[in-house]
């Protein structure tokens, strides 16, 4: 018998969650970006269900291969395109476009003489400083790629946001401005917005958005969750109760004896662990639905277990359906507790973590 612990991906959600962002997007094309397993959900799968995507954005050429061998035809973007030379012919052989950053790769496009043009995307820092050309080099750089015959001419513009999120925040202005000011005198669509960009800033919208938590009905807007913002989750985590016992007040609970019992009473104890990608820095609180009763997590998380608090759950039974997250309990509530994203949860999900799909 294979463990109970189950992600369950809502096809029906995604594709919702694709048709919303297309209206919030108006005119501008929409690459769903699905790097790191289509965000924990997947990668082919995700793919799949948002076929109508107008490309999709990926953070290795290993993804590209996959997607193409799975019968994927969209444009796939590489966002961080060649890491070497040698990644240039297959670029090309997989027909992905790729993301050029930073001079090294300038070079190679240059010293490069194989195939057919590549479809390039020239990416500015405008105040992030992870990846990216200086403004003051775009033009140059801009010209220079125009020029090899490697490259093809009709070139995006893209650059990437570092505070979003913060709808009342004054970076994300100025890192526009700074785009605009970058490329005013330059042919070709702009590709600014994440998600975030694409909720709080309408003047990033560009030509192009690049959108992932959202399809996935994630948000990383403090204090509210997808579902707040109108997009439904794409994941049910899932287990079961596999033990439940009585026990008396003062006794502790787990590892390090972490939790102490106030009362006499039902502890359930659930299949799922950090082993699965269920966070170990979830506290004590952290809810959990035991059918459709919300109870929380006592003591440490366990690799393969937790224990539950089922004073509230006065019916449960040995076998019990619980929830970790899903539609009845947002993820990013769960996040909240555990100090992280919710990108991060669904990201986790490890290996021995079974997937079903449905058309919810
Ligand atoms: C991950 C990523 C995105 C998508 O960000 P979300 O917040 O998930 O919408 C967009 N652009 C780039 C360059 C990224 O790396």
């Amino acid at each position: 018998m294979s463990r109970a612990t189950l992600a369950t991906i809502h096809l029906g959600a995604l594709r919702s969650n694709l048709a919303r962002v297309r209206e919030l997007a108006g005119n501008a094309r929409v690459m769903a970006v699905v790097k790191a397993d289509g965000y924990g959900h997947g990668l082919e799968r995700v793919a799949r269900a948002l076929a109508a995507a107008d490309a999709f954005g990926v953070a290795a050429i290993g993804d590209g291969l996959r997607l193409r061998a799975a019968g994927i035809s969209n444009r796939i973007v590489v966002l961080s395109g060649p890491d070497e030379p040698a990644d240039l012919a297959e670029l090309r052989r997989l027909e992905l476009d790729a993301v050029i950053h930073h001079q090294s790769q300038v070079d190679w496009l240059a010293a490069d003489r194989s195939g057919p043009p590549l479809r390039v995307w020239l990416k500015i820092d405008t105040g992030m400083h992870r990846l990216g050309f200086a403004p003051e080099r775009v033009a140059e750089v801009h010209a220079r790629l125009r020029a090899l015959a490697g490259v093809d001419p009709d070139i995006v513009l893209m650059t990437h946001f570092a505070a979003s999120d913060e709808f009342d925040g004054t970076l994300t202005a100025r890192q526009v401005a700074c785009f605009d000011a970058a490329t005013a005198d330059l042919p070709g669509a702009h590709a600014l917005a994440n998600s975030a960009g694409l909720l709080g800033w309408p003047a990033a919208r560009g030509q192009w958005v690049r959108v992932g938590g959202l399809l996935y009905g994630l948000s990383v807007v403090a204090g509210q969750t997808g579902t707040d913002l109108g997009f439904a989750p794409a994941m049910t985590l899932s287990t079961k109760l596999i033990s439940i016992n009585r026990i008396q007040r003062g006794e502790r609970i787990g590892y390090a004896a972490a939790w102490q019992c106030p009362d006499d009473m039902p502890v359930g104890v659930a299949a799922i662990g950090y082993g699965d990608g269920y966070p170990r820095s979830a506290p004590s609180g952290t809810p959990v639905l035991v059918g459709s009763t919300r109870a929380a997590i006592i003591g440490r998380v366990s690799m393969d277990l937790i224990a539950i608090d089922l004073r509230a759950v006065a019916d449960a039974r040995v076998g019990d359906h619980v929830v970790l997250w899903g539609r009845e309990l947002p993820v990013e509530e769960i996040a909240a507790h555990a100090g992280t994203i919710s990108y991060d949860l669904t990201c986790g999900m490890t290996r021995r973590v079974l997937f079903a799909e449905d058309d919810i």
